[in-house]
């Protein structure tokens, strides 16, 4: 680099966002419920690699589904040339890891993950490149109960996090031979409307044309509303366990409404289908999707194993919470530690630590560049912090062998500032966080910190 240019800025990969400390909070909020939530009805975590041979997806997908045929991230491996893909969803990595180690040996298992998934779509409000799912995969299950055991804690997510107008979505989509039958009376049914089917559609005509149902385009509908349905040709036992998981929600007053176009992107699916949606969020309304895999385990050569799951989209769901008007109070600490002169400093990363200790969030003020270490200066930082107390050492305070501190959030003229002992600042502070600040007030709020 010469010395007078400029470096140029090198930016951020489109469709992948950065999550900025004014959001954590909220993404902190969401992921502590789920968690919590996944816990109380038994789900243990799984962590698998971003990274998979992209012959898992290939195969666990099906090649004629919208994510294999465009929108992978695959590359090859320059040290080794392996064929890798970075993961566009985790059922996939989750029953590979399951099977590697035998993790279902002992028994069915219900597990959890969370993390980035990368699709190569139009990025738009809701669509990303980068995007985050917590999803959950129970593996060994046969019976209806856990279908509906998953969309109950989908429920419970959602009346956790305070929302909605998250509304069930509900299909079966039977098994192979029944999708056969009812695929081949709708080939020929959309064969005889050819003329109405637009560019996606015919393309998807032969390959995929369940798919077609899934249609967004408005000119299609009335059409796709006509066609043959599915579940007309749904067998006893693929009845009998749709009407299973019905009734369990149904006691359990989850309303659902059936959507017999409902299908799935991927071909591993079958029986169950569930979405959530919202009309909240413009076009990008599905917040989670859901369903029975009973084949996939199989396809990985795998012991034949049924299994259920579903998967949220972290950033729709977040995009609800903001809509709903979630409240966040982004402080950065309790306490705002100033001082001056070396001896000040000495104490108060003392002071600090001591204030640490006893539990408190504290930001000790550090020099940096472009900023004067004035107090003045010093107790801006204090206020945009956030802090509810500023602890002040400065030399009147080394030589009284005190510290003052300052109430942040009491109104002018009030008396906001107090000496106290250096061995009693902690207490001291821990004191008035516990009267809300104004521990003389006769009818002070009562808060609990943390
Ligand atoms: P869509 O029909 O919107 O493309 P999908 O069927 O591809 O969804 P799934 O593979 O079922 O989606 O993923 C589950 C959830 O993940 C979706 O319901 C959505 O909330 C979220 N999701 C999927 N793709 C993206 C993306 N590119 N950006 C953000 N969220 C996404
Ligand atoms: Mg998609």
């Amino acid at each position: 680099m010469s010395e007078n240019k400029k470096a140029e800025k090198i930016v951020g990969v489109k469709g992948m966002n950065d999550i900025l400390p004014a959001d954590a909070p909220l993404w902190e909020l969401f992921e502590n419920t789920v968690q919590s939530v996944l816990k109380s009805y038994g789900f243990q975590q799984i962590r698998t690699p971003i990274v998979e041979s992209t012959a898992l997806f290939a195969r666990g997908l099906g090649a004629v589904t919208d994510i294999v045929e465009k929108e992978m991230y695959s590359f090859v491996d320059s040290m080794n040339g392996d064929n890798l893909t970075l993961r566009p969803e985790s059922t996939a990595g989750v029953v590979r890891a399951a099977l590697e180690h035998n993790l279902t040996y002992d028994g069915p298992k219900r597990l959890w993950y969370a993390g980035p998934m990368f699709r190569h779509e139009r990025p738009q409000r809701g669509r990303y490149r980068q995007f985050h799912q917590v999803g959950a995969e129970a593996l060994g299950f046969t019976g209806p109960d856990i279908d509906a055991e998953l969309i109950m804690l989908c429920q419970r997510l959602w009346d956790d996090l305070g929302l909605q107008n998250i509304k069930l979505e509900l299909n079966s989509i039977g098994n192979a031979d029944e999708r056969n039958r009812h695929r081949a009376d709708l080939v020929t049914y959309f064969e005889q409307h050819k003329d109405m089917l637009d560019n996606d559609a015919q393309r998807r005509l032969h390959s995929n044309p369940l798919r077609i149902l899934d249609t967004k385009n408005p000119a299609m509908q009335e059409m796709v509303n006509a066609a043959p349905k599915l579940l007309d040709y749904l067998g006893e036992d693929s009845r009998t366990h749709f009407e299973g998981v019905q009734r369990i929600l149904r006691h359990n007053n989850i309303p659902f409404t059936i959507n017999s176009r409902l299908v799935r992107g991927m071909d591993y699916y079958n029986r169950t289908v569930f979405e959530w949606v919202t009309d909240q969020l413009g076009s990008q309304g599905t917040i989670c999707g859901g369903g029975r895999y009973d084949p996939l385990i199989e396809m990985f050569g795998g012991k034949p194993t049924p299994a259920c799951g579903f998967a949220i989209g972290v950033e729709r769901l977040l995009e609800l919470m903001k809509a709903a008007g979630e409240q966040f109070t982004p402080n950065q600490c309790d306490v705002y530690v100033a001082h001056q002169g070396d001896a000040a400093q000495l104490q108060a990363f003392l002071v600090a630590e001591r204030l640490r200790d006893a539990g408190l969030d504290v930001v000790l003020h550090c020099s940096s560049a472009g900023a004067g270490s004035s107090f003045k200066s010093q107790m801006k930082r204090a206020d945009a912090s956030g802090a509810a107390f500023a602890v002040i050492l400065g030399e009147d305070e080394m030589a009284k062998g005190v510290a003052t501190i300052k109430a942040m959030r009491l109104g002018e003229g009030e008396n906001n500032q107090t000496a106290v002992a250096l061995d009693n600042v902690a207490d001291h502070v821990l004191d008035q966080i516990a009267c809300g600040g104004d521990c003389d007030h006769p009818d002070h709020n009562h808060h609990h910190h943390h």
